[in-house]
């Protein structure tokens, strides 16, 4: 593993099976992967830690899905269930724009009702109440569902919502990209080469979006590892992705842990490893982000020690990890975000979504 290591720090692109050796490890092993990836994070992204001021509007949480892990959808009629018209995104988006906040991202349920010209709309509403606010909208899975409804290509409802004021997209919905985990944790979600398709065109067009991971319910190690191959091919033909983003399950509330499918989520070594091993592996990412939502921000703050160089957003109304059993995600203030960066040695820089410095 040492020789490997120091291959790796020397220009060596790591194989799959060479990564899947790697997150296999066990005992004082972790700390060389570790410290392996501190090193080319150091190299590739420099001391800096960085976080952008964003804030959710997930309009409405009925959704036609019912993926095993998500505690936050629910069916039209439901005690819970809500919609936000254009006059609630408007006073959200003037709330945020009051925060100082440079983006909206906006996610939200499969609404049955919804068509392309929804999304558009939603898009329109924002860039119309704070035309200077980034927008970081939908995924690969809503512009399924919007083109899909709408009778459209979803490379022309994509085209539409970049004429609308989209900054940018989302790259959730991704999960794991392998068909046989998405087939027990999601079946109604489009298949991985669909969302491959769209991701794309998205790049194609020139929309830049994130690469998620969502980790730790029935995925193995070889799951995990197709996963970011599959991301690196992508990002070799078209560099549109800005960051990757390792996003921990969050099992508290969920079905598929609840009917026990899956586990309680990753261990610790687990969400380290997959930092690390993220690090290494994808050397065509500049970008790996630390989800203070999803890990909390003792490991968060780890998470910057393994390949890190990002905490994601303030946040503002964080609502799909709180469903789903998660505590603490409504906001984390830039000063405590600073005494984390601080504590580890690393300034604290605030950023816009596509990585330019504040
Ligand atoms: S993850 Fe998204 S698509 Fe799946 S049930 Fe939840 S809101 Fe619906």
């Amino acid at each position: 593993m040492q020789d490997l290591l120091s291959d790796v720090l020397g220009g060596h692109r790591l194989t799959e099976a060479e990564a899947l050796t790697l997150m296999n490890v066990r005992g004082r092993g972790l700390w060389e992967v570790v410290e392996a990836a501190d090193t080319l994070r150091e190299e590739r992204a420099g001391d800096v830690v960085t976080y952008v001021r964003n804030q959710n509007i997930n309009v409405t949480n009925i959704c036609v899905n019912s993926c095993g892990f998500c505690g936050f959808s629910t069916k039209p009629g439901a005690a819970d269930a809500y919609y936000y018209g254009k006059e609630i995104v408007q006073e959200k988006t003037h709330t945020a724009r009051d925060r100082g906040v440079t983006e909206i991202c906006t996610v939200s349920g499969l609404h049955p009702d919804f068509c392309a010209g929804s999304y558009i709309e939603i898009i329109e509403w924002i860039h119309e109440a704070a035309p200077d606010i980034h927008i970081h909208a939908s995924n690969p899975m809503e512009v399924a569902h919007g083109a899909g409804k709408s009778g459209i290509a979803t490379l022309e409802m994509l085209d539409e919502m970049k004429a609308a004021g989209l900054g940018s997209m989302c790259g959730t919905a991704a999960e794991i990209l392998v068909d046989d985990v998405r087939a027990v944790i999601c079946p109604g979600k489009i298949g991985s080469a669909a969302w491959e398709r769209i991701i794309r065109e998205a790049h194609g067009l020139g929309i830049r979006t994130t690469a998620t991971i969502m980790y730790g319910h029935c995925d193995t190690d070889a799951d995990r590892i197709k996963h970011l191959g599959v991301l690196r091919r992508i990002q070799d033909d078209t560099q549109g992705f800005t960051e990757f983003v390792p996003l921990s399950f969050i099992h508290y509330n969920t079905p598929i842990y609840q009917q026990g499918i899956a586990g309680a989520g990753a261990t610790g070594r687990e969400d380290l490893l997959m930092f690390a091993v993220s690090r290494l592996f994808l050397d065509n990412f500049d970008n790996i982000q630390s989800s203070w939502v999803k890990l909390g921000r003792k490991l968060a703050q780890l998470g910057l020690a393994a390949g890190g160089n990002d905490l994601g957003g303030t946040m503002f109304e964080e609502s799909i990890s709180k469903s789903a059993g998660a505590t603490d995600t409504d906001y984390l203030d830039p000063a405590e975000m600073e005494r984390m960066a601080d504590d580890m040695g690393r300034p604290l820089r605030q950023r816009t979504t596509l990585y330019e410095l504040v």
